[in-house]
């Protein structure tokens, strides 16, 4: 079993690699193309009437999603020799949830935060605005009409390195033990709409700071994501 989770990990990290150095090829010469069809289908639509304006409605649409799949990929591409400093990481958890919070509230979820007054990692705060924002992300959108999340933080060692562990917990649907392997990895996603590129991105980010990301979920009761990252 270890000698598997070991092969399974080196695999997850050279798809990884490659696909971030495609992404960063192919994902922006897309984006000008993409941009020159929505800007004339948008044209056409004003000089038009009725069903073919639906249909010109429709494309238009289709092209916001393809621009929000590879807005992903080029995010996940960027992650390379990112900055790292000392930093409250306090600060960061407090704008994930506000960022969420008007959309929290129409779901009449409970956003529940507990953490020390200052703790402090190594990190880049941008980036770590960006793992709690898709953790939070998806605990909203996993939780049911008047659901629960929590982000509370406690220190924590990793081997012997000292470090805090911050958890993010729903009680939504959860995770069924299939999906487990598979959540970190690109395209991965359950959802209608999802891209699938939220927890492989998160992963690529802790990769680079030294931190680890891990997960803990039962069906139907709830799911657990913790980040550990070194402090500062
Ligand atoms: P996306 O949100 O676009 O689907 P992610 O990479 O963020 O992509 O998540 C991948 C998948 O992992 C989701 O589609 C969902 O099935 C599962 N998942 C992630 N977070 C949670 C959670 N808190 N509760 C239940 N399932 C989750
Ligand atoms: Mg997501």
């Amino acid at each position: 079993t270890q000698v598997r989770r070991l092969g399974d990990l080196v695999r997850r990290g050279q798809q990884l690699a490659a696909l971030g150095e495609m992404a960063a090829g192919v994902a922006h010469e897309i984006r000008n193309p993409l941009n020159s069809i929505r800007g004339f289908v948008e044209l056409l639509q004003e000089k038009t009437q009725g069903e073919d304006r639906r249909y010109m409605q429709i494309v238009v649409e289709e092209v916001d999603r393809i621009n929000h799949i590879v807005e992903g990929l080029l995010h996940f591409a960027r992650q390379q020799g990112i900055t790292l400093e000392g930093m409250d990481l306090a600060p960061v958890l407090v704008r994930a949830m506000a960022l969420v919070a008007a959309a929290a509230e129409k779901k009449h979820v409970r956003l529940k935060g507990a953490w020390p007054d200052a703790f402090r990692v190594t990190g880049n705060a941008a980036k770590l605005q960006q793992v709690f924002l898709n953790l939070v992300q998806n605990a909203l959108e996993a939780v049911p009409q008047g659901g629960d999340i929590s982000v509370t933080a406690s220190p924590a060692q990793d081997g012997s390195a000292s470090g805090w562990a911050v958890r993010i917990s729903d009680n939504g649907c959860g995770i069924g033990e299939e999906d487990m392997q598979k959540l970190f990895t690109p395209f991965f996603t359950r959802k209608e709409k999802g891209t699938g590129l939220g927890l492989a991105i998160c992963h690529k980010i802790l990769e680079a700071h030294a931190g680890r990301i891990e997960v803990e979920s039962q069906i139907g009761e709830g799911t657990t994501f913790i980040v550990w990252l070194p402090e500062a």
